[in-house]
């Protein structure tokens, strides 16, 4: 069966395109910086954020675990939203691999962080505390529903980050998204930030890849440790070439999956037995079940999938669905008319 898949855009498989072009790719050895995609790929991709350099990592978590690596020494801290990936959802990598000591602050609903509890938590100068290198911030904010903090909001965090000689990094898994969302360009929404991680391999719908961005200088020491974390890879350029046409062209149509992701929370508005979270500011919707639907969650899964459309839960009560450029209006339609029959 050909299912309709919105357990996230990381489901995306590469199109007939890309594949092309993956086939054709010219390559080299990339730990020689040898790979001439890629190194498009890299320029491309830090001229589009308006940084100096970039750098192709395997993963977004390699990306992040990169800056945070580089910002910080052993034993230093990082402000972090408590909702945050980097939190969560990263295996614990910056103390188990940098020493790094994260301070959580809570992520408001609508993503952010209070700038006066960022303020609060920056560390005095005192022999008995860690000394705060940086604060991280996620755009578009996952947990908190796929929300996009704005423009203005990342030069506050950015400036309040200057004034106390921090670091600022951005885990823009979905940055992408977050500026089609404000209909700005993403060099400006991520001019306040000293380095961004972004995905290739989500809503970029890429099959591999993450970038990181920055100064020349903090790339070229992100690159000394991506190769002792193990990721130098070799003829990268069949994977880089994905990569350039989720910048030329993937990057321009994510406006579509923010609609179709409206087109869900309306439809499923209609729906007693669901409480739907705000509207979706992007690809993201996000809801409760409510005490009267007698299905668990698994059920409602099961039920999903023998209609032809796989769904995830996001807690013992609660679903994430995500747009993404392999979900039509008709393969909305076929969401909404399966959650009619299994909640029927
Ligand atoms: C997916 C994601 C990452 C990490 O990317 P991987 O490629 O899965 O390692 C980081 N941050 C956020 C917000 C993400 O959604």
């Amino acid at each position: 069966m050909e299912y309709i898949d919105l357990r996230s855009d990381t489901v995306t498989k590469p199109t007939p395109e890309m594949r092309e072009a993956m086939a054709e790719a010219e390559v080299g050895d990339d730990v020689y910086m040898d790979d001439p995609t890629v190194n498009r790929l890299q320029e491309k991709s830090a001229e589009m954020l308006g940084k100096e350099d970039s750098l192709f990592v395997p993963s977004g978590t390699m990306g992040n675990l990169l800056a945070l690596l580089v910002h910080c020494q052993r034993g230093d801290e990082v402000i972090v939203g408590d909702k945050s990936h980097i939190y969560l959802n990263e295996a614990g990598g910056m103390a188990a691999l940098g020493g790094i000591y994260p301070h959580p602050i809570m992520n408001q609903p609508d993503g952010t962080l209070l700038l006066d509890d960022i303020l609060a938590s920056i560390q005095t100068e005192d022999v008995h505390h860690t000394i705060t290198r940086l604060i991280c911030l996620e755009n578009t904010q996952n947990v908190c529903g796929g929300v996009v903090l704005s423009a203005e909001y990342m030069k506050a965090v950015g400036k309040l980050a200057r004034e106390n000689n921090l670091s600022l990094h951005i885990d823009g898994a979905r940055i992408f998204n977050a500026a089609a969302a404000l209909n700005i360009s993403v060099k400006d929404l991520v001019a306040p930030a000293d380095s961004v991680m972004f995905c290739l391999s989500k809503g970029l719908v890429a099959p591999v890849g993450s970038m990181l961005v920055g100064t020349k200088k903090f790339i070229k020491r992100a690159r000394h440790l991506r190769k002792m974390l193990g990721g130098g890879v070799r003829q990268v350029g069949v994977l880089a070439s994905a990569g350039l046409i989720s910048l030329e062209k993937m990057s321009m149509r994510l406006g579509e999956d923010h609609a179709r992701a409206k087109d869900l929370f309306e439809g499923l508005k209609q729906f007693q037995g669901l409480k739907l979270d705000a509207s979706p500011s992007s690809n993201m919707v996000y809801f409760d079940l409510r005490d009267e639907v007698k299905l668990s969650v698994d059920e409602i899964i099961e039920g999903m999938k023998q209609r032809g459309v796989l769904v995830d839960w996001a807690g013992p009560r609660r679903f994430r669905l995500v747009t993404h450029y392999w979900v039509n209006d008709e393969g909305v339609e076929k969401t909404l008319k399966a959650f009619r029959e299994v909640l029927k």
